[in-house]
C-alpha cells in the first residue's frame, strides 16, 4: 500500500509551501513543511556558535536536542518544536536558510530527521513538502509532485514575500542566493534535490496560484477515482 503522503518537492522559492498549505487546506488534512526541520537544527547551531557544516559538533548538539512536529498553542498545522519551543518565524531568515542547506548535507542530520518525518505521516494522509520526500523519505508516496519555476520568477516571489531577504536585496542578488542553495542541495551526496521518476513535473512560472492548485487537485482527485 502506498504511504499516506502527498509529496511536493522542488527547489527554493518554487511555491512549494504556498501550494502545500493550500492543497492541505482544500483536502482538510495537515501540512508538514520539512524545510523547517533543517532550519530549526541550523537555528540552534547558529545560536550556539556551532558552524553548520561541523559534523562532529552538530552530532554532539543533536544528542541533547529534542525535535518533533506538534500543533502549536495557537492551533493550525503541525509545526517544528525544538527543545520545547516553537521558533516559527525566527526560522525565516537568509542566514538560517543557508545554515539549513549546510546541515542538510550531513548524513547524520538526514538520519536524525528521517524518523521525525516518517512519524509525522503515521496517523493520517498529509501533504509533505521538501527536497527528498518523494525520493528518500516516502519513495512510495500516494502522490508525488515536483514543482519548479524559472530562477527569475522564484527570486521575484521571494522578494515580494519580504522577510527572508536582506535590506537592499535585488532580483539578481536573491536569484544568486537561491541558485547557490539549489546547487548545494542538488549536488550533495545524500538525498539530493532531484525529481523522482514518477513525480508529476509542474513548472509554475507562468501559472497563477489557483491554476497551480487546480493542477495538483486534478491529479490527486483523478487518482482517487
Ligand atoms: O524549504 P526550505 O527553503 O525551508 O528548506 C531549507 C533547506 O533545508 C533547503 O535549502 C535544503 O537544504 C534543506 N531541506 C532538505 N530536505 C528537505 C527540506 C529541506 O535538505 N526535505
Amino acid at each position: 500500500m502506498a504511504s499516506s503522503v502527498i509529496a511536493i518537492d522542488g527547489p527554493a522559492a518554487s511555491g512549494k509551501s504556498t501550494m502545500a498549505r493550500m492543497l492541505a487546506e482544500r483536502l482538510n488534512i495537515p501540512y508538514i513543511n520539512t524545510g523547517s526541520l533543517y532550519r530549526a537544527i541550523a537555528w540552534k547551531a547558529l545560536k550556539l556558535g556551532i558552524p553548520c557544516k561541523d559534523a562532529a559538533r552538530i552530532a554532539d548538539m543533536l544528542e541533547t536536542t529534542r525535535v518533533r512536529y506538534a500543533v502549536p498553542p495557537e492551533g493550525g498545522n503541525p509545526d517544528i518544536e525544538i527543545d520545547g519551543a516553537f521558533p516559527g518565524a525566527l526560522l525565516r531568515t537568509q542566514e538560517v536558510a543557508q545554515g539549513a542547506s549546510d546541515v542538510a548535507t550531513l548524513p547524520l542530520v538526514r538520519r536524525f530527521t528521517l524518523d521525525i518525518q516518517r512519524d509525522a505521516a503515521k496517523r493520517q494522509l498529509v501533504v509533505m513538502e521538501g527536497r527528498d520526500i518523494g525520493t528518500a523519505i516516502f519513495p512510495d508516496a500516494a502522490h508525488k509532485f515536483f514543482l519548479t519555476a524559472t530562477p527569475e520568477a522564484r527570486a521575484k516571489r521571494r522578494l515580494s514575500q519580504g522577510g527572508e531577504t536582506p535590506d537592499g536585496a535585488t532580483v539578481a542578488s536573491v536569484a544568486a542566493e537561491i541558485a547557490e542553495r539549489d546547487r548545494q542541495d542538488s549536488e550533495r551526496a545524500v538525498a539530493p534535490l532531484k525529481r523522482a521518476d514518477d513525480a508529476i513535473f509542474i513548472d509554475n512560472s507562468g501559472l497563477s496560484i489557483e491554476e497551480t492548485l487546480q493542477l495538483l487537485l486534478k491529479h490527486v482527485k483523478g487518482n482517487e477515482s
